[in-house]
Order: structure tokens, then C-alpha cells, then sequence
């Protein structure tokens, strides 16, 4: 994995439009995470705002030693730790993490590139994700028996995931179902067929699997749509309503065919005549970094750059998408920014600490934040250098903390369903 200079180690305070410093959307991101373990929300950040739900994993007290130590102390802890325990153990960094945590990674990627890298280490009995918990639930379903996945921190929960829970969800299918009945058309098309965004937990994954649906990532939608509607006359879609709007309107799914399910209302605020005509049906899910993306910011950005190439993600509204020049997964902005072949003026529409590293890493390009405040994801920002120092010492104690353990009555079916999104090919 490429080793991230110390220098441009700095996550919160690098620069946004390749010149000046930017604003944080909140001082609080000086603090130390641990400062808000005790508190009932997301922390400070982009979904700070956002309510948490009750039940939510919440974090003890971190070991004041792990408070108060240098970041270059930490570093030093960390980098120990990972050398006494060796091959026993594979650290994973998703994008979206702060430089100073995924220095220490043995892989960086999104949420499913990372659970597929454990399966690369079988050996390894320690995977500890810095991610958010969603992801640690996939790679231990994905694991073997005998490994153990590791939060650095509990309360990195992921707010768009929260969004949609089980009950809430089955309730929904249940009222669906009272309109649409389960009987199959004369093609052997179910009535409809739930598709859940990889940024859902297990439970919902388990949904799927059991009632003939399936999981997407950022980058499969459009295949794993294909897939649904090949069995299906329609799809629950959840909890992203922005990724699947933007999915299927690129399709060509008219939008009046595409509902928006609030759970609170009856037939989730549709008629039954709209629900019989919908074709997807978007649970009101969304994330709160992607949000705070707008077409103000692109058009801002055009104007300063008349030639700026706008590459922002799927999970964004659909009026920024349609604004932009490209939309895709990390995966694609990724890509996209080091194929770039003459230098290029990027502005990109993903989390501010994904930004800074494409900036620090292709310089040859100038890449901003089309937000030019930054507020990085407030849950990836509960992984911090502490937490991972904690982890890592209290295995080589030969003690395991944080362990993410996804329920053996859900693990077969969520499974299934992440299955059928592997095996689900492109139509061309
Ligand atoms: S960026 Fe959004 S979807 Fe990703 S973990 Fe943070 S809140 Fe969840």
C-alpha cells in the first residue's frame, strides 16, 4: 500500500481548492474523538446533525494513556504492535479515513475492495477494520470462522446505514406486499425484489437474502438493477435514496416512477395507484457528507476554472450529478483522477479525506473539494491513531476488544445476498 508522507498527514487542515486553507464545518474536529465516546450522536463532523438511534453501539472510556500520547508516539506504538503480531494480522483503511490511521493500513479501498482483501490473508486471525461498522460486519460475514474483525472504535457507526433498520424495513415489505400480493406476473417476475446499498448492516442484508434480493455497491448498481429487474417487476431500494434515484434515472426510470418511502406514513406516503406504478421505491436514506454537495459549488467551480473536470459520487442529489461531467464510485474517482494522462483541474464531489490524498499523491493535477468547507465524515473521524494503538497493544496482551460479531441467524442469509451481487454480470 502506498505510505502516506507525514507531511500531508495533517486530514483536516489541507488545503481544498489546491491554494488556500478551507474552513471546518465545526471547531469541535480539533478535538480528540474520545471526548465525544459518552455522548448520544455521531460526533463532530458531517453527520453530526443527523439523530442517532437508540440501541446504537457506543465506545467505553479509551485508556487515558492512549488520550494524552504524541501522534508520533502513537505511530510508534502502532508500528510495534503491528510487528510483534505480524502475519497474525491485517489492517484495513477505507478511503475515507484519515491519513494519520490508514499510514498504518495493509490495504486502502472502499467498503467491499476491503472485505475481499481479508479474504486475501486467511491466515490472519486479526482483521482490524478502519472503516465504519457496517464494513466490519461484511468482512466478518465474508471471513473465515476462526478470524476475528476489529472497530478500532464502536461508535463508528455509518448515520445513511441507520437509517434504515430492520423493523422499519420489514414493515415496509409487509405493506408492499398487502398491495402487491406475492404472487409472480406471467414472466415468473416477482412483484418486486429489495436491493439494499452495501452501506446497510447485516440485518438488512439477511432481508434481502431471504426474500430474493440482493446487495450493490457504488459501482454495480446499474448490474445489480439489471439483475432485480430480470426477476423482478420493481425494487425496494435502501437506504440510499440518492444512489438509487441516480441509478435508474440513468436507466431511464421516469422519476414519477420513483416513490420515495417514508416509513412514518401509510403506504410510506404513496397511493396505492403510485406504489402499483413505481418501478423502484427509494427509502429516504442519504448521506450526510454527499449532501452537503450543490450545484452552486459546481457552477462556483467552473467559473474559476472554466476547463475543471466535475467527478463527484453516486450517493450525491441528482440535480449535482446531473451538473456534474462524471459521476461513479471512490473506485471510479479513483481511477479517473490517475488516468488522467495531461495535468488536469479536478473538482470532486467525495469525502474531503479521499480529496487530499488524490491531491497529495497526483500533484501534477490540481484537485479540490467542490465544498470548500471542510467536514470530513463524522463517523470514519472516530477512528483515530488512539483507538488503533488500543486494539493492536491489547492483542499482543493477548486480549480482543472491539470484536464485530454479526449474528449467526443473519451471517447465511446476508451472505446469500452479497453471493448474487458477485455472481451478477453486466448486460453489455
Ligand atoms: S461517508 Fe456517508 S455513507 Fe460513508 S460512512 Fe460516512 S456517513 Fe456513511
Amino acid at each position: 500500500m502506498t505510505t502516506i508522507d507525514a507531511s500531508v498527514a495533517t486530514t483536516i487542515r489541507l488545503i481544498t481548492n489546491g491554494q488556500a486553507p478551507g474552513e471546518t464545518c465545526t471547531p469541535e474536529l480539533d478535538k480528540g474523538p474520545w471526548q465525544f465516546d459518552p455522548t448520544p450522536g455521531y460526533g463532530p463532523g458531517s453527520s453530526m446533525h443527523d439523530v442517532i438511534p437508540t440501541g446504537s453501539p457506543r465506545q467505553g472510556a479509551l485508556p487515558e494513556q492512549y488520550q494524552v500520547a504524541s501522534n508520533d508516539e502513537l505511530h510508534a506504538r502502532i508500528r510495534a504492535a503491528k510487528e510483534t503480531l505480524g502475519d497474525r494480522l491485517v489492517i484495513l483503511g477505507h478511503f475515507y479515513q484519515r491519513d494519520e490511521v490508514v499510514q498504518h493500513a495493509d490495504f486502502l479501498g472502499d467498503s467491499f475492495q476491503l472485505a475481499n482483501a481479508a479474504l486475501t490473508k486467511p491466515d490472519a486471525e486479526y482483521i482490524v477494520f478502519c472503516g465504519v461498522h457496517f464494513m466490519a460486519e461484511t468482512a466478518d460475514i465474508l471471513a473465515r470462522d476462526e478470524q476475528k474483525v476489529i472497530l478500532p472504535n464502536l461508535a463508528a457507526g455509518c448515520s445513511m446505514a441507520d437509517m434504515a433498520d430492520i423493523d422499519s424495513v420489514q414493515a415496509a415489505w409487509d405493506e408492499l406486499l398487502s398491495v402487491y400480493g406475492a404472487e409472480p406476473d406471467a414472466e415468473g417476475r416477482a412483484p418486486i425484489i429489495p436491493v439494499t446499498y452495501m452501506n446497510s448492516s447485516a440485518a438488512l442484508k439477511a432481508f434481502c437474502g431471504a426474500n430474493g434480493g440482493i446487495v450493490c455497491t457504488s459501482s454495480n448498481a446499474k448490474t445489480v438493477l439489471e439483475w432485480a429487474f430480470e426477476r423482478g417487476q420493481r425494487v425496494l431500494f435502501f437506504p440510499d435514496q440518492h444512489l438509487g434515484r441516480n441509478t435508474a434515472k440513468a436507466m431511464g426510470v421516469p422519476l414519477e416512477q420513483m416513490p420515495m418511502w417514508n416509513p412514518r406514513r401509510p403506504l410510506g406516503g404513496s397511493t396505492r395507484e403510485g406504489l402499483l406504478d413505481a418501478k423502484v421505491i427509494l427509502w429516504h436514506g442519504f448521506c450526510s457528507v454527499h449532501k452537503r454537495f450543490t450545484v452552486g459549488q459546481i457552477d462556483a467551480a467552473r467559473a474559476q476554472y472554466p476547463d475543471v473536470r466535475v467527478v463527484v459520487h453516486p450517493e450525491c442529489p441528482m440535480e449535482v450529478v446531473d451538473a456534474a461531467d462524471e459521476a461513479g464510485s471512490t473506485d471510479y474517482i479513483r481511477r479517473a483522477v490517475a488516468g488522467a494522462t495531461e495535468p488536469t483541474t479536478f473538482a470532486i464531489g467525495t469525502e474531503v479525506n479521499m480529496v487530499n490524498r488524490l491531491a497529495a499523491e497526483y500533484p501534477q493535477h490540481t484537485i479540490f473539494c467542490l465544498d470548500p468547507v471542510i467536514c470530513p465524515c463524522s463517523t470514519m473521524y472516530r477512528i483515530h491513531p488512539g483507538y488503533l494503538a488500543w486494539v493492536l497493544e491489547e492483542l499482543v496482551a493477548g486480549r480482543v476488544v472491539n470484536e464485530i460479531v454479526v449474528d449467526a441467524g443473519v451471517q447465511a442469509d446476508a451472505k446469500l445476498a452479497l453471493e448474487r451481487m458477485l455472481a451478477a454480470k453486466p448486460r453489455d
